[in-house]
């Protein structure tokens, strides 16, 4: 096992890393920015190392600056979290080569699964049902016209570098394919650098299922249920709960034993979640995240396992600690993500938090790096805590998520508390009949009304 883990993020994540190294007996390292000396993670670390200015580039996503920290520090594994270098391959690559553990998958399936051609390619080949598409990219619009006439329209312009929700074009008729493949690829180009498209079948209402995997890299995979984070706003979750009330255990055991035998056959290795688009009883593979995500409670307060724990393990080599027949979805389990953003604006509200009392109880968990005092940077994104609650059924999950909104206070700065509490009374959310369009469609019609 790791002796010293250094821990390459910030806030709510970097406190939840935390917390698994010190069950482990891990001593921990904190990295942080000249604008987070006096953020949570810091305090809590054994040690901590400065690691630059605001800018995350020049700080968290400044590589030489991190494994320099680990140096000094004597860390012989590294923690990304979500975002910031956790997709980055490279960064894998380069702690492998200084002797320093990457407590993530391995570099070549961060790889192929950060180009999203090839990641669906290595899906289809692995036995994942994918939307249907071309094979590959396309770039000569005949072969667009071609490809469109046969998946039937609509369908949807994407860029293979794509990411956060960017750089997607829908065409519904062959009249606006032509224009749709422009204006995809010059906004790749210009967003991500590479002007590469696929096409794929437009889905007009489907939800967003998400497998969760764990794997120990020498060919043994589990799955541990799915969660469905349909309620989205610009393609960013807000909502999401497990198990998802469009499916059935019998579906779910489906779904879930065929990511499980890809994995196993990939030899993949920590945590990652295989995402899908779900309509009419059929799923569509979307992407592979090759990381923990935000999310990851939810299923952690279903099945009672410890997500970043099992990372940790297997990333020092260990087994997993569970076997695929351990694990059990027991009730239900909702997380809303408290952004400190206006709630019916969403101008982020950065600012000194004068007062934080966060709910409590019997199945109430607030995952966050806030605290009374405490100031909230404008450099970053503006996640400002996770309220996860569980329940035996979704029923009781629901009540108690009205409960624990109602008792949970932030004063100081803006946050989307309210969004919540009128989503957890809505008729739709209470028999979960949403669609990833259902958000965008309440926020347009003025669902939201906050005096
Ligand atoms: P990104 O990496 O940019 O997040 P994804 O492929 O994960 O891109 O897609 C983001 C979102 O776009 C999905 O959650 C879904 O809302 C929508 N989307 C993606 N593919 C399709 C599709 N074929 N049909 C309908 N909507 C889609």
């Amino acid at each position: 096992m790791f002796d010293k883990i250094l821990i390459a993020n910030r806030g709510e994540i970097a406190l939840r890393i935390l917390r698994a190294a010190k069950e482990l007996g891990i001593a921990t390292v904190a990295v942080h920015s000249t604008a987070d000396a006096d953020a949570m993670h810091v305090r809590l670390a054994d040690e901590s190392v400065c690691i630059g200015p605001p800018p995350a580039r020049d700080s968290y996503l400044n590589i030489p600056s991190i494994i320099a920290a680990c140096e000094i520090t004597g860390a012989d594994a590294v923690h990304p979290g979500y975002g910031f270098l956790s997709e980055n391959a490279r960064f894998a690559e380069v702690l492998n080569h200084h002797g320093i553990g990457f407590i993530g998958p391995k570099a070549e399936h961060i790889r192929v699964m950060g180009d999203k051609i090839e990641a669906k390619r290595t899906a289809k080949r692995l036995g994942i049902p994918c939307v249907p598409g071309s094979e590959g990219g396309v770039t000569d619009t005949d072969e667009a016209k071609r490809i469109a006439a046969d998946i039937g329209y609509p369908v949807l312009i994407k860029a293979a570098s794509g990411g956060g929700g960017r750089g997607m074009k829908v065409a519904r008729s062959e009249a606006d394919l032509e224009n749709a493949l422009m204006t995809a690829r010059t906004e790749a180009k210009a967003a991500f650098g590479d002007d590469a498209v696929y096409i794929e079948k437009y889905l007009e209402k489907p939800r967003h299922i998400e497998v969760q995997v764990l794997g120990d890299g020498r060919g043994n995979a589990i799955h541990l249920a799915e969660r469905d984070c349909s309620l989205q706003r610009r393609h960013q979750k807000v909502w999401e709960e497990g198990p998802s009330p469009a499916l059935n255990a019998e579906m779910r055991e489906q779904i879930g034993g065929t990511v499980a035998r890809a994995m196993q056959e990939l030899g993949y290795l920590g945590a990652g979640t295989i995402e899908f688009l779900y309509e009419d009883g059929q799923f569509y593979f979307i992407e592979m995240n090759t990381r923990i995500q935000v999310e990851h409670p939810v299923t952690e307060m279903i099945t009672g396992i410890d997500l970043v724990n099992e990372q940790i393990r297997v990333a020092a080599g260990a087994p997993l600690s569970v076997r695929q027949e351990d694990v059990r979805v027991e009730g239900h389990a909702i997380e809303c993500r408290i952004n400190a953003e206006h709630p019916t604006t969403f101008r982020p509200s950065p600012g000194t938090i004068t007062y934080f009392h966060p709910p409590g109880g019997l199945g109430v968990r607030v995952d966050s790096a806030a605290f009374q005092g405490y100031r909230i940077p404008p450099h970053y994104d503006s996640l400002m805590g996770k309220l996860i609650v569980h329940g035996r059924t979704r029923n009781e999950c629901l009540m108690r998520l009205r409960r624990a909104l109602d008792e949970f206070v932030v004063a100081g700065v803006d946050t989307t508390l309210p969004l919540f509490r009128t989503l957890v009374r809505n008729a739709d959310i209470q028999n979960g009949l949403y669609d990833i369009h259902w958000l965008e469609e309440f926020l347009k019609t003025g669902g939201l009304e906050i005096a």
